[in-house]
């Protein structure tokens, strides 16, 4: 039988000498010379010896030839002989029975194992070089050490698959796998693996099919986009992949931001993560503009370089909520996509199609014919169940705080208020909004991770939650009666082309400046006063600043993207840019222009018609 003769065998790195047959042909590649003989290893770490008398060619270390197994003696020693054939068939040993899988790791606490994993993590400590590895079952480190402070195995890098074995150590409570030889797989051994890791890694990451919290056509239309979403975040918390959470730093973001972050964080817990991990692998940042502002995507891009050089880790993805689905996210997305971040977007704000080229994936109600009624904040816990189910009990009230934040209109608002109606009342509800909006201006860029946690009475803690909120309550009032008073005689009124009633007030030299409540609150606030004057008629409210405009409108059909981006075209050197919402929103332009583009922005609002 001729090609049973040329039969030759590749041995996996897997494979232990019980593996190997006497009789058969195997390759190998020279390792080293001595006086007696030539040493060639089969696999990554099995090593054996053709005697000088067997060797019938000349070598250079790393040739590759091939060898008949003569004998395997009892102290482990392997008798070769070299083989020449020229044509033979190639068939690789996979031994995978030898294989553990780190989900198995502590059963074996004092044996040696051989692995087949992911690096996920390389960190350099002092001491030894830490790996994170990965595979289907789970993440456990293993330290590999030559010498203080000095990186073992340079050759192996973030991403790699790798062949490891050791012994499997308890270090401060934690696994760990004191690394004796690690090596990364040729190609063919690499595609196998990482299809195994990755079909069930897939398996693992993808969402359970949960019923949302209340009854919502817009809702299940998302489900699908929502399930990419929660499917890519759990599979980068299980691939030991960094988020950057974004959002909007108001109410509605901040409880959107709040939900995930509770599951994410109590997701990584049970995958064995602890505080360390969890501030590596989880951060939430608000946006002071509603959109993603070049100094965000600098900062955010600076820290993750910083921690990919000096822990190792892996590029982020970038999460936005309650923001990003807009052209002005764009320059920051394109400084991203340098890097080749993965961004995913959860927004209720109008969306821009142009936008949808630099995402992954993309939650947003206007794609299925809902509006901004259905609120990042509902999104966000409804996400945050899909993401993590047992968080439900803690977050079941955010999208009530969010309806009432961002005034929902939407049949949505109503059933999540219904949903809690027994622990928070709707007046609960705006005062917790409030509190955050309140708290968040002080906070400015910061996230007030723990701070927001009793306004939003996920510590459990009631009587702190509520101290809290009371007084945060009472001094967002005082502070917005004060402004009020101040800037209410002020309001100038007229009337449109369209007969909606106009308000103006000039937020800069008629509001105090630099405290609570800010322009757009404030300019929010005088509209509530005016709107509730003119029961029944269309009212449009401009707070004016020497650089901006805030719109807030009832009962006129505008839109205010749309305004924004004609501004930009008729008035040559207004700069003009800005958006939000279709009917609320605001407008930026230059100083020198201002008188230009608000009679320019004033004259168009008067053309849109009336509800
Ligand atoms: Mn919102």
């Amino acid at each position: 039988m001729e090609s049973k003769e040329n039969l030759v065998y590749r041995l996996g790195s897997g494979c232990e000498l019980s593996d190997i047959v006497i009789g058969e042909i195997y390759e190998a590649k020279v390792q080293g010379f001595a006086k007696f003989g030539t040493f060639v290893y089969l696999n990554s770490h099995i090593k054996g010896l053709i005697h000088i008398s067997n060797v019938k060619s000349e070598h250079v270390e790393g040739d590759k030839i091939l060898v008949l197994v003569r004998n395997i003696r009892d102290n482990g020693n392997i008798d070769l002989e070299e083989i020449i054939i020229r044509d033979y068939e190639v068939n690789s040993v996979m031994c995978k029975k030898s294989q553990t899988r780190l989900g198995d790791l502590k059963n074996k606490v004092g044996y040696n194992v051989s692995l087949d994993v992911e690096i996920a993590q390389i960190k350099q400590t002092s001491g030894p070089t830490i790996f994170t590895m990965i595979d289907e079952t789970g993440k456990e480190n293993g330290a590999a050490f030559i010498e203080a402070g000095k990186r073992a195995y340079p050759e192996v890098e973030l991403g790699d698959i790798v062949h490891v074995s050791g012994e499997v150590m308890m270090r401060n409570d934690q696994l760990q796998v004191e690394i004796s030889y690690m090596e990364v797989l040729p190609e063919e051994e690499k595609q196998q693996v990482l299809k195994r890791i990755e079909k069930a890694l897939d398996d693992r990451a993808y969402p359970e099919d949960l019923p949302f919290m209340i009854e919502s056509e817009v809702l299940e239309k998302l489900k699908p986009a929502m399930k990419e979403v929660a499917f890519i975040i759990r599979k980068a918390v299980f691939t030991n992949q960094p988020i950057i959470l974004r959002h909007h730093a108001d109410a509605d973001g901040i409880v959107a931001a709040v939900s995930v972050e509770k599951a994410i964080t109590s997701l990584i817990r049970e995958e064995g993560g602890d505080p360390d991990t969890e501030s590596h692998l989880f951060k939430r940042a608000p946006s002071k503009a509603p959109f993603y502002e070049i100094e965000d995507v600098t900062r955010d891009l600076d820290y993750a370089l910083k921690d990919n050089v000096k822990y190792g880790q892996k590029m982020p993805i970038i999460l936005m909520m309650d923001n990003g689905s807009t052209e002005e996210d764009e320059p920051s997305y394109r400084m991203a996509k340098v890097y080749d971040l993965t961004i995913l977007v959860v927004d209720h704000h109008h969306p821009d199609e142009s936008t949808d080229e630099f995402l992954s994936a993309h939650v947003n109600p206007y794609h299925v014919g809902g509006d901004f009624g259905v609120t990042a904040g509902m999104l966000g816990a409804e996400l945050a169940r899909m993401i993590f189910p047992p968080v439900e009990k803690y977050i079941r009230h955010f999208p009530a705080v969010a309806a009432v934040g961002d005034r929902s209109e939407a049949p949505e608002r109503e059933k999540y208020l219904r949903l809690v109606e027994d622990e928070y009342s709707e007046e609960n509800c705006k005062d917790i909004a409030l509190a955050l909006d309140y708290e968040q201006f002080w906070l400015r860029f910061n996230d007030g991770r723990e701070i927001v946690k009793d306004i939003l009475n996920l510590k459990n803690d009631h009587v702190r939650h509520k101290k809290l909120v009371s007084l945060l309550v009472t001094e967002a009032n005082a502070a917005i009666e004060e402004q009020l008073q101040t800037s209410m005689p002020h309001v100038e009124r007229s009337v449109l082309e369209n007969d909606s009633l106009l308000f103006t007030i000039d937020v800069e030299i008629y509001a105090h400046r630099f405290t609570f409540p800010p322009p757009g609150k404030t300019s929010g606030e005088i509209h509530d006063i005016l709107c509730k004057e003119n029961e029944g008629k269309p009212v449009v409210t401009l707070g004016i600043g020497p650089d901006f405009a805030v719109i807030r409108s009832r009962g006129v059909l505008m839109n205010i993207p749309l305004m924004v981006r004609e501004l930009r075209e008729e008035i040559i050197g207004g700069g003009v840019n800005g958006g939000g919402h279709l009917v609320v929103g605001s407008i930026k332009f230059v100083e020198g222009m201002r008188d230009t583009v608000i009679s320019g922005l004033i004259e168009k609002i008067g053309k849109f018609p009336i509800e």
